[in-house]
């Protein structure tokens, strides 16, 4: 990194040496306390008085993201800055890293905020994608060809958790779709026949140093994921060395700085299938905060900082539940905390919402232990007492 690390403790320009982050959601705010205690003071810029990040960081700045104004507090209080999400305009990223180190800059976010930029990409690394079209005009709509139905019509930008996809089956419910998308730019994806689904974080540095996460095993309900599963053997070995040197190549063709998350389907036939990338820690890596030696937030502040990358380590096996919304719903707004804490190796997190609505993302519970056996029927458990389908 240019002009050496931003060590922990230290005085940049007469100030604390300060980590910025630009999105004040739960990301942001995991980022922030892993942050905090390394010792380094931080900044939130995030419009929203109420921001999970924004009500724990030392310093929030409450405007637009493309708030000049705002933006020049942000750099003014930082000594680096990052994202915590990939819907942040590109052009705000590029005015900061103009005059502070940046991570992830913003021509990789750029890439990732655009999933026909971000497919490209991936088959530039050699990794597989599914069969698709890009869909931005009639005429790129009426050439689809039949074989990519029955498929799913995605937005190219803004999606998330299932937001601005349309599943479809013949070319008039493809037509209908594009109608009720607006004819924004989309991309048409065969839908394929999944045996799972898993992901990868890897954390990359200003010297192009690369470490990773375990792969976690990803169970989706509704779009949204529900639960990560971590041990040894959640996937086949050979299929996770491949998923981890795939994640590895698309961070290295991007010359990447920061936690970069790969998303992948494993089809029927064990074929892996590259689905899409965050740049940003991700909902899967949430199990780090109890199960590993360093979580995907301290390496966020290490890449963020200059400061060496170590490969992470894993205790042992680890489950992680999403807490959405309808868990409150369906208590009355009272989630039976007492008792599922009550559950051996149960670790609640929660992000300071107060407004439970269903498929919001509210918390979630990470449960560890010795073996597989013992984490699952843990696991269960408070599934069963949140009144979470079984899996
Ligand atoms: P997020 O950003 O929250 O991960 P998203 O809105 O970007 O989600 P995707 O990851 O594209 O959405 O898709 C959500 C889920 O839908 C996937 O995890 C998978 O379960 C299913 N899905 C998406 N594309 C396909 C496909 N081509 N074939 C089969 N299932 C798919
Ligand atoms: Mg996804």
């Amino acid at each position: 990194m240019k002009g050496g690390p931003i060590l922990p403790g230290s005085l940049v320009n007469g100030q604390p040496a300060t980590l910025g982050v630009m999105g004040g959601g739960q990301l942001g705010r995991m980022f922030v306390q892993a942050a905090q205690r390394m010792g380094y003071f931080t900044a939130v810029l995030d419009p929203d008085p109420a921001s999970p990040a924004g009500l724990v960081s030392h310093h929030h700045i409450q405007t637009g993201y493309l708030d000049e104004q705002g933006l020049a507090q942000l750099m003014q209080r930082s000594a680096a800055i990052t994202t915590e999400f990939e819907n942040v305009p590109a052009p705000a990223l590029r005015t900061l890293g103009a005059q502070r180190p940046v991570a992830p800059a913003a021509d990789a976010v750029a890439i990732a905020q655009d999933r026909a930029q971000e497919k490209a990409h991936f088959t530039r690394c050699g990794v597989p994608v599914a069969p698709y079209a890009v869909i931005e005009t009639p005429e790129q709509l009426a050439a689809v060809k039949d074989e990519l139905l029955p498929g799913i019509v995605k937005t190219t930008r803004l999606g998330y958790d299932g937001k601005g996809q349309i599943r479809v089956k013949t070319r008039a419910e493809l037509a209908a779709a594009w109608d009720e998308l607006k004819h924004v730019p989309c991309v048409l994806e065969k839908m394929l026949p999944l045996k799972l689904e898993c992901s990868v974080i890897v954390a990359r540095g200003w010297d192009g140093a690369c470490v990773n996460f375990p792969v976690q095993r990803n169970l989706h309900r509704d779009g949204i994921l529900a639960v990560t599963e971590v041990y040894e053997g959640n996937l086949p070995p050979a299929l996770a060395e491949q998923a981890v040197a795939a994640t590895k190549s698309i961070a290295n063709g991007l010359q990447y700085v920061g936690v970069l998350c790969v998303e992948f389907f494993v089809l029927q036939d064990d074929t892996l299938i590259v689905n899409e990338m965050a740049p940003r820690p991700h909902n899967s890596g949430h199990y780090t905060l109890d199960a590993c030696d360093q979580s995907q937030f301290d390496l966020q502040v290490r890449t963020l900082a200059g400061l060496p990358l170590v490969q992470p380590r894993a205790y042992g096996p680890s489950i992680m539940l999403n807490l959405l919304g309808d868990v409150w719903l369906a208590f009355n707004n009272a989630p039976p905390w007492d008792q599922v804490l009550a559950l051996p190796g149960t670790h609640l997190h929660l992000y300071g919402k107060l407004d439970a609505k269903p498929g919001r993302k509210m918390g979630h519970l990470n449960i560890t232990g010795s073996t597989v056996d013992e984490v699952r029927t843990t696991a269960l458990a408070a599934a069963k007492l949140l009144d979470i389908e079984p899996f």
